[in-house]
């Protein structure tokens, strides 16, 4: 089968990336890891967190968005991702079996090639597919392969999981990510497990 897997979230643990670059852009933010993660797993956007909590202009919340998406991907705030545990090893067994893939929003395809080795994942994946945000994962798999049900894609968000039902594929949501289970339960992924690890393929 073939296994498409998201990266943030799901192979690798963003959290400390977006939080830390959220505090750097809003120095005024008095939020915790523990705060700021609360309100994003009930899928608070910035923009609600912003105007809300610091009483953000709509030009503000503007130049907010335009700094974070020119910063989110950049190596110094990308070193704060860190491969979830065991993921490695369990990967390198689940390749001799399946066909796996990274099906990822990223905007910047090589430097997605290039952290997906340096954090020990090279040669896992037979590809590893970028949205560049200019299309969406689905038109990507859709264009490139012949998929049944018994194929999977496994991730962190409700888009991933709307993904893998508008495919016809199964699907699985992690809470290792970005959601939390109550939200990610509003989309009826087949299954729902707590890390990539807990896969019983
Ligand atoms: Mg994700």
């Amino acid at each position: 089968m073939k296994i498409f897997f998201d990266l943030d979230g799901t192979l690798l643990d963003s959290k400390p990336r977006l939080y830390h670059l959220f505090q750097f852009l809003v120095p005024e933010s008095k939020f915790t890891f523990e705060n700021y993660w609360k309100l994003k797993q009930d899928k608070v956007s910035h923009r609600e967190l912003l105007t809300k909590y610091f009483e953000y202009s709509e030009e503000e919340v503007a130049k907010f968005t335009s700094e974070w998406m020119s910063l989110i991907e950049t190596p110094e705030w990308l070193s704060y991702d860190k491969l979830f545990d065991g993921i490695k090893p369990f990967l390198d067994l689940l390749k001799q079996n399946h066909e796996l893939y990274v099906v990822t929003a990223r905007q910047h395809e090589a430097i997605a090639l290039r952290q997906i080795k340096d954090v020990g994942l090279a040669g896992i994946f037979k590809d590893v597919l970028v949205t560049l945000q200019k299309t969406e994962k689905e038109d990507l798999i859709r264009n490139r392969f012949e998929l049944t049900n018994s194929d999977w894609i496994i991730g962190d968000t409700g888009k991933d999981i709307e993904t893998g039902k508008r495919l016809g594929i199964s699907t699985c949501a992690v809470l290792s990510g970005f959601l939390s289970k109550e939200q990610l339960l509003t989309y009826s992924p087949d299954i729902i497990i707590a890390n990539v690890t807990l896969l019983n393929f």
